[in-house]
């Protein structure tokens, strides 16, 4: 089975047929997991067949966001890896491969092969939409993945603060030099609606990934706001879009709209 499975699985060409959206971001804690991971499911609940990868292999946070931490994908005697179903999305993280809080201390090179491998040696099956969440900012790991998959369109997320917009610019650029395409910016902790005014607050200040998206020229796809909810629910493991206390559905699924 397992031969039959892998022989199903193009090698020099992985997801020939799947589109491929790599999400990522200037610096660390923007959400971009917490995007990557809604992004997902909200696809998935959309009926579309969905892969996630968590290429932030030293910094893997999708297990703990999707409610899979301590669940181990099952390996054929081949090797071949069968990812973790969560919440209908085919999910493979190193997080699920290593013991708990193993420290990891690798490199570029051998970075690049767990890609790699996590391309080839994972059965995904026929996928719709395959996501892989990028570590920040711009080292071997995403210039590996572009250079690996040039077909992958580049998502990046950011917040408003000035700082943050300005590193995901050089994200831009380096997508632009290895000839992947930029498809849009998700401004997520865009603003906080306070409970009791109402009133929406701009805390890290306003409408930079507007301006992002005008540099670069590419489109502001969405703009997340800031919720206690979503913290909760991320360290709770439950996807925000099957929250039903917020409104993240009918955000993520005009994002969703705007990528088909
Ligand atoms: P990154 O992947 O960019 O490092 P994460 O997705 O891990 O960021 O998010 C960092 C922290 O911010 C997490 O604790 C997460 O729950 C929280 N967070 C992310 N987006 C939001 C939001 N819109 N509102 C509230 N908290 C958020």
């Amino acid at each position: 089975l397992a031969k039959k499975l892998r022989g199903e699985q193009d090698t020099k060409e992985p997801f020939k047929n799947t589109r491929v959206i790599a999400i990522g971001s200037g610096k660390g804690g923007v959400g971009k997991s917490t995007v990557t991971s809604n992004l997902a499911v909200e696809l998935s609940e959309m009926g579309y067949s969905v892969g996630l990868i968590d290429a932030d292999i030293l910094g893997h946070s999708i297990p703990q966001i999707l409610g899979i931490k301590g669940q181990k994908p099952m390996a054929m005697s081949d090797g071949t890896i069968i990812p973790i179903n969560a919440n209908g999305v085919k999910v493979i993280s190193m997080g699920n491969l290593i013991e708990k809080d193993e420290a990891l201390i690798w490199r570029g090179p051998v970075l690049g092969g767990i890609l790699t491998q996590f391309f080839n040696d994972v059965y995904w099956g026929e996928l719709d939409y395959m996501l892989i969440d990028l570590p920040p900012g711009t080292g071997d790991v995403p210039l590996s993945l572009m250079q690996q998959l040039p077909k992958a369109e580049i998502l990046i997320v950011t917040t408003p603060q000035i700082t943050a917009a300005d590193v995901a610019k050089r994200l831009g650029f380096m997508a632009s030099k290895t000839n992947s395409k930029v498809i849009g910016i998700i401004e997520n902790m865009s603003y906080f609606i306070c409970d009791n005014c109402d009133e929406k607050h701009y805390i890290f200040g306003k409408r930079e990934g507007e301006k992002l998206s005008k540099e670069l020229n590419v489109p502001l796809l969405g703009e997340i706001p800031l919720s206690t909810l979503v913290r909760e629910d991320s360290d709770k493991g439950v996807p925000s879009v099957l929250d039903e206390r917020l409104n993240m559905k009918d955000k993520y699924n005009l994002i969703a709209t705007k990528l088909l």
